[in-house]
């Protein structure tokens, strides 16, 4: 019989560096000047209203074409504080650069996204420029916001920015949630997400609080004794099972835990099997999927339950999967898992299809072999940390249009809040908005 192979240092060390190195690697000057010159500069610009943070694209554009890079970082960062990661990891075809007009005339969209990392690295690696914003007066107020992923630093940059002090809860030993834990490797190369991090810490007033977990060290009870608001930006903490029985094995993990693992230790380290399943159709399984193979996975099938046009997964996505090798396998669900004394042999399945709009069983089975299966298939909410008092809706934070909780002086963003797209963007969108929402009801000045 065929047992597990699961391994590390699968590859020589240059293949490792070459297969994490930056994935879409930056615009130099001149090709930024050129790509720019593209740009229409459109009065009431579509791609601006597709930016869930509303970047005045043009205008930053525009600087970018006169070679003022600070000025564009302005523009940028102005609207979207973690403007740096989103222009890494924007979906821009489905956001910004969809609604680009080159796309009707040319096919072929300025490249919003790298010309927004442009300006924006190209402001960081200039440490003797004058800082592009200054603390207003001290408010006396203070704010505890916890966790720190995109919403929650958001969040804290816009109250800092505004005079409150805010102290940053975390459960991790780092600050960016899945900025520094879930992104993958290729698309966050050269230690970004802490380079941000520093650049979001200098505006000052923020004070850091690692390794401490809302329900295990503090209650949302203390920090309101304490504190003038909390802004919850907790993600979600949980996964959703495969609703089958799941034997502890090595090599059956959760996706999401494999990234954080790679994205945190170096690649020739973290260990990946011959062949590799992953059960899912979002970003997540691509991810997975494709970081096994540039881990030196032989064979990786990501095995989704419905046909391609559902996947969660973009176009651009499921393409990329494809040019790194992985194999999709789509209307199939996970019937069991194989091991034999105690080690993985593969994954059984039962083919599906849409019979009156409901998936069901079309009979057929098939076996997958795999020494290595990743759970992708969506994380959950935690409840539990924040408390009871906090009302659900669809089974994460229901808040109004001013990301205000049901409970008093309680605001909430991110994934964790009800009614987003789980996307990088979307969370600082909402921890920029319930900034300025903390900001208007403690002060009464709004927009300030
Ligand atoms: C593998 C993967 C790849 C992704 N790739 C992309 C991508 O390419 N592009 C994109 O736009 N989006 C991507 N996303 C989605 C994106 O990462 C999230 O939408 C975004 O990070 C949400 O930000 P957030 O601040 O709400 O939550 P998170 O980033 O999840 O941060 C939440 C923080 O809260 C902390 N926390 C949780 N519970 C507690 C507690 N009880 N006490 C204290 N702290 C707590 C956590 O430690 C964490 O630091 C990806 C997601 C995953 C999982
Ligand atoms: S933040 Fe994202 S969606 Fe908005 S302009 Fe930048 S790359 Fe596009």
């Amino acid at each position: 019989m065929d047992l597990a192979d699961l391994k590390s240092g699968r590859l020589g060390a240059a293949d490792y560096a070459q297969n994490f190195a930056d994935g879409h690697p930056p615009l130099n000057r001149t090709q930024a000047l050129i790509e720019a010159e593209r740009c229409y500069y459109c009065y009431d610009a579509p791609c601006q209203t597709a930016c869930p943070t509303g970047i005045d694209i043009p205008s930053f554009i525009q600087r970018v074409a006169q070679d003022n890079v600070r000025g564009a970082a302005e523009a940028i960062l102005t609207a979207n504080p973690l403007g740096g990661m989103c222009a890494r990891v924007c979906p821009t075809e489905v956001l910004c650069e969809q609604a680009c007009v080159r796309n009707t005339n040319e096919s072929k969209p300025v490249e919003i996204g790298l010309l927004q990392r442009f300006a924006v690295e190209g402001h960081f690696a200039n440490p003797g420029a004058k800082p592009l914003f200054e603390r207003a007066a001290l408010t006396g107020k203070r704010i505890a916001v916890v966790g720190a992923g995109p919403a929650g630093l958001a969040a804290a940059h816009g109250l800092a920015r505004r005079g409150h002090d805010v102290t940053l809860f975390d459960a991790n030993a780092k600050l960016g949630g899945l900025n520094e834990y879930g992104l993958a490797t290729y698309k966050v190369a050269g230690g970004f997400a802490q380079k941000e991090v520093d650049w979001l810490l200098s505006i000052g007033g923020i004070s850091p609080k690692l390794d401490c977990r809302l329900g295990r060290d503090i209650t949302l009870d203390g920090l309101l004794a304490e504190y003038d608001a909390v802004f919850l930006g907790l993600g979600l903490a949980g996964v959703n099972a495969l609703g089958i029985a799941e034997p502890e094995l090595p090599g059956l993990r959760d996706a999401v835990d494999f990234i954080a693992e790679l994205r945190q230790s170096a690649p020739e380290i973290v260990a990946v099997g011959r062949r590799v399943v992953v059960i899912g159709g979002g970003m997540t399984a691509v991810d997975a999927a494709v970081q096994s193979r540039l881990l030196g996975a032989e064979q990786v099938t990501m095995v989704y339950r419905r046909g391609p046009e559902g996947l969660s997964a973009s176009e651009y996505e499921q393409h990329w999967a494809q040019t790194h090798g992985v194999t999709l396998r789509c209307w199939a669900r996970p019937l069991s898992v194989e091991a034999a004394g105690g080690v993985l042999r593969g994954m059984r399945f039962a083919a599906t299809k849409l019979e009156g709009g409901k998936l069901v069983d079309t009979g057929e089975q098939f076996f997958l072999e795999a020494d290595m299966v990743l759970r992708a298939i969506g994380q959950t909410y935690e409840a539990a940390p924040a408390g009871a008092a906090i009302e659900l809706q669809g089974g994460r934070i229901k808040t109004d249009a001013q990301f205000r909780t049901s409970v008093a002086r309680v605001w909430a963003g991110g994934d964790c809040r009800h009614g987003g797209r789980d996307l990088t963007v979307e969370a600082v969108e909402h921890g920029k908005r319930a900034a300025e929402s903390i900001h208007a009801e403690l002060t009464g000045v709004a927009h300030g």
